[in-house]
């Protein structure tokens, strides 16, 4: 027997997926996609398929710590409340910081900001959307006059013409991605373009691909609107014809080619495409935004789209698509230092302070993500509150943010998790309820709204981050503004915000929400904003859809002062800090397919973790040969802020000159991989995002005398091993492993093996083979037929076996006879029990499997692959790779 089903929304990425969770009788739980969240339409991605995975109590905080010791709440929230009261009054109210996160649903960054800027009276509260997105909410105000996303997902699928700018869609938001695909497939018509450095999965997928030089947007798009003016589009709006001449001669298509650094031809193409398709969208992401000149970028797209009156229509906008789950939310709150709430600025300070009724209100913007952590590190900011985000990891130099937190008289830290890179530099702990366990709102990309509900309880002492908030303002005086008796309560208040005063200025306007009955709240459907009052209510899928809320604009009135999107004129510039003989490489840092931020959930997942296990850099093969950097080994890449060492895949997806390196890994899963804190600080200095598409770097190989890897039954200490100088740790559901590297002898090995696995001194079964003839060991402890660990070590990667089948040892089961005796080739007794690498998750194929496919049964397409083994088929996000595995026969 199991639950009622709960629908609630997937915690990862920006697309924002119904869910719907069922908990058996046993306590398993189930996900499937809802099919009636107009979103994903019944679709999941690998992540979100596998979030049963994801929710077990493992290194979960479970109680309050004080300087690393277990505190009881009362104790542990006075410290917080005291701490920042004192340091407020010693030092006032800009001592003190907030930092937050996408990953909060809106009335926990509601209660955030409202006690910050409303009763603390700074406006220093800043979010980790800042790293992601900041960008398009600068662009979207300067020509918009609001930070409001014009159209919605369908507008995708309408569109003729769609142009992925800087978005790996395929992997970072593949359900909206195979919604495109889905509608290309009914219009083959239907173009798609990607504009990216890299030759990604979605590239792969598309008509047209130009691989423009990194931070050559605004070169590409200013070409684009002098063609378009050229081509004989006018428009009267603000800035129009200065934006026109900003942008140059977009008749010399060689000129624009080359500053852009793509193929003139395909240049061309592009721009013919676009100056003919009416039904054109823009999609822009973190390859945008992340940028120093990114909020020119983000304009500079949009401008295109003014010019060619390209907004407020069906398929036609230019449209931000937001890496987190509630980045939205948190923009309409005013999460971000740069905002006050409700998507009012700080003119409007007195607006807000009269609705909270407060005793104080922050009046100007506050430090934006990379500027509060310096100024913790000079000692402005004494008094610091990071909750649900790991900045030790996501920020840009993240070192130096290290020291500063190390520095930092008092740092809060709300959290899920018990071991963080952020959480070990904590005074206070505070246990914060995970995603199934929490009861709110979030806004999707697509400015739709949505419930998350709780559908386990909160284990341990765990919180809901508002209730968290809400006691640390009680003690701090502000017990009456602060007393909610739920979310729902908070939503309402939240709703009347967005409404007060707003006489169609702003078109952020929840006001049919103000009222929302607790019972309407918890049946809320998922519901677009805007949700004036004057319009009825859509709760419980009783009220009809309002029309013309899909697109906004569409009457030509805008939110700002004369009524009208403003063109702005923008002009390329090169970044902050380019590349130098030194530093002769830019560095691009991005996501992966299944993977989610710094890992403290996707790597729950043995089938999320086994799909790309190490971290690793992508290098152009030229780059590679002329500093004899080989595919599969290693390399360390060094800047002028740090260094991170990394398995090497050469390729020539990557452009030359460039390199590419994962988000995620941190220093709990890798020895040296955190890629922040190589990254390159410099901002972009309007909107305060950080320039992560383009750190200067040098590369050079890392050579230790050998390779290898162990699997565990149980976890190891390998941090501070003997003889192992870079490791990184793989998860799985009945093992560990971690692939290691180091410069000790064969000998040392030898000896220093049993203490790697755990049974150094002990007598127990112990296979061995030394080989130092090949410079190969191995070695596997074997306990009444179980496997409980083994090594291999060789001199390099490519003499190691294959990972997958040892792996597929850990069953909770003694081995068989036969696959005892092949431990230690490290291969099945059976060949064809070897699936090789996982290409799908969803369904765990490997690509030995479908490569055997291809080879012995003739399967020639990414259907037959599907219908035969079933990959692919969920969630669609290993196409491209499986469509790769077809192209090396050919
Ligand atoms: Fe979650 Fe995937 Fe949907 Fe994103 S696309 S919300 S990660 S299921």
């Amino acid at each position: 027997m199991t639950s009622a089903t709960t629908h609630t929304t997937c915690p990862y990425c920006g697309v924002g997926c119904g869910v719907n969770a069922q908990v058996s009788a046993e306590g398993t739980l189930s996900v499937a996609g809802d099919a009636d969240h107009p979103s994903n339409r019944g679709s999941l991605c690998s992540k979100g398929t596998a979030l049963a995975d994801t929710v077990g109590l493992s290194d979960r905080l479970l109680h309050p710590m004080i300087d690393g010791v277990r505190a009881d709440w009362n104790t542990a929230l006075d410290r917080v409340a005291n701490g920042f009261a004192e340091t407020i009054a010693r030092h006032g109210p800009d001592a003190v910081a907030f930092y937050v996160s996408g990953q909060l649903l809106t009335e926990d960054y509601y209660i955030a900001n409202k006690l910050m800027k409303g009763y603390i009276g700074s406006a220093n509260i800043d979010t980790n959307s800042r790293l992601c997105m900041s960008s398009a909410v600068a662009g979207h105000k300067r020509a918009l006059g609001e930070d409001a996303v014009p159209g919605c997902y369908a507008d995708l699928e309408t569109a003729d013409l769609v142009v992925l700018v800087g978005s790996n869609m395929a992997w970072c938001h593949p359900v909206v991605y195979q919604r495109i695909v889905a509608a290309q497939q009914a219009n083959p018509n239907k173009k798609l373009v990607v504009i990216d450095p890299r030759r990604t999965a979605t590239a792969d997928g598309a008509d047209l691909h130009l691989p423009v030089a990194p931070g050559a947007d605004v070169a590409l798009f200013n070409g684009l609107l002098a063609h378009l003016a050229q081509a004989g589009f006018a428009t009267e709006l603000p800035g129009g014809a200065e934006a026109i001449a900003a942008a140059g001669q977009g008749g010399d298509i060689a000129a624009v080619a080359d500053a852009a650094g793509v193929p003139a031809a395909d240049l061309a193409t592009f721009f013919e495409w676009f100056a003919a398709t009416e039904r054109t969208v823009t999609v822009f992401s973190q390859g945008v935004n992340q940028s120093s000149a990114g909020t020119d970028k983000v304009n500079a797209i949009i401008n295109c789209h003014l010019l060619t009156e390209r907004i407020g229509k069906p398929g036609a906008c230019p449209f931000s698509i937001t890496g987190q789950p509630n980045a939205m939310g948190g923009r309409e709150v005013g999460g971000l230092a740069s905002t006050l709430a409700a998507h009012m600025g700080f003119d409007r300070a007195d607006t807000v302070q009269r609705f909270w009724d407060s005793p104080a209100i922050a009046g100007t913007p506050g430090l934006k993500a990379v500027e509060l952590f310096e100024a913790i590190a000079t000692g402005q900011i004494k008094a610091v509150w990071i909750m649900a985000t790991n900045p030790l990891v996501s920020l840009p130099d993240a070192d130096s943010a290290r020291a500063a937190l190390a520095q930092c008289p008092l740092v809060v830290v709300s959290d899920v998790m018990r071991h963080t890179d952020t959480a070990d530099y904590a005074n206070v702990l505070l246990p914060a309820a995970a995603w199934a366990e929490k009861s709110g709102t979030v806004t999707n990309s697509e400015r739709m709204i949505s419930r998350q509900r709780s559908f386990l309880p909160m284990p341990g002492q765990a919180r809901a981050d508002w209730q968290i908030i809400c006691d640390v303002a009680a003690r701090m005086g502000h017990g009456n503004a602060f007393a909610y008796d739920g979310p729902a309560a908070i939503f309402r208040e939240h709703a009347g915000l967005t409404a007060f005063e707003n006489t169609g200025e702003r078109v952020l306007d929840l006001g049919g929400f103000a009222a929302i009955s607790d019972a309407d709240y918890d049946r809320l459907v998922p519901t677009r904003w805007p949700v004036p009052a004057r319009e009825p209510l859509r709760a419980a899928g009783a009220m009809p859809a309002r029309q013309n809320v899909d697109q906004l604009f569409i009457d030509g009135v805008y939110p700002t002062d004369d009524g009208r999107a403003h063109l702005v004129p923008v002009t390329p510039r090169g970044p902050t800090n380019d590349t130098t003989a030194d530093y002769p490489l830019a560095l691009n840092t991005g996501r992966i397919r299944d993977h989610w931020h710094t890992m403290t959930r996707t790597a729950k997942s043995e089938r999320l973790a086994a799909h790309i296990p190490e971290p690793f850099v992508e290098i152009h093969p030229q780059d590679a040969a002329a500093r004899a950097i080989v595919d599969g080994g290693l390399a360390t890449i060094i800047t002028a802020w740090g260094t991170a060492t990394l398995r090497v895949i050469v390729t020539d997806r990557q452009r030359p000159g460039s390199l590419f390196a994962p988000m995620h890994w941190n220093d709990q899963f890798a020895s040296s991989a955190r890629i922040g804190a190589a990254a390159n600080p410099a901002v972009c200095p309007i909107s305060g995002e950080p320039e992560f598409k383009h750190t200067p770097a040098a590369i050079a190989p890392f050579a230790p005398a050998w390779h290898g890897f162990i699997y565990a039954a149980r976890p190891l200490r390998l941090r501070a091993a003997a003889g192992i100088d870079w490791w990184t740790k793989v998860p799985g559901t009945r093992f560990v492993r971690h692939e290691i590297a180091g410069t000790a002898t064969l000998e040392d090995i030898a000896a220093a093996a049993r203490r790697w696995l755990g049974v150094a001194g002990r007598d127990v079964d112990w296979l061995e083979a030394a080989d130092p003839a090949t410079g190969t060991y191995r070695a596997a402890h074997v306990d009444a037929g179980h496997l409980e660990a083994a090594v291999f070590i060789a001199p390099e990667p490519a003499r190691l076996p294959a990972r997958r089948w040892l792996a597929g040892l850990f069953t909770g089961q003694p081995m068989a006879e036969a696959e005892r005796a092949a431990v230690l080739a490290g291969r099945p007794p059976d060949e064809s029990a070897d699936t090789g690498p996982q290409v799908c998750s969803c369904f765990g194929v490997g690509r030995q499997t479908i490569r055997r496919a291809i080879e012995n049964d003739g399967l020639d397409s990414v259907e037959a692959i599907g219908r035969a083994l079933d990959a692919g088929t969920n969630c669609g996000s290993c196409k491209p790779e499986i469509a790769e595995l077809l192209a090396e026969k050919t």
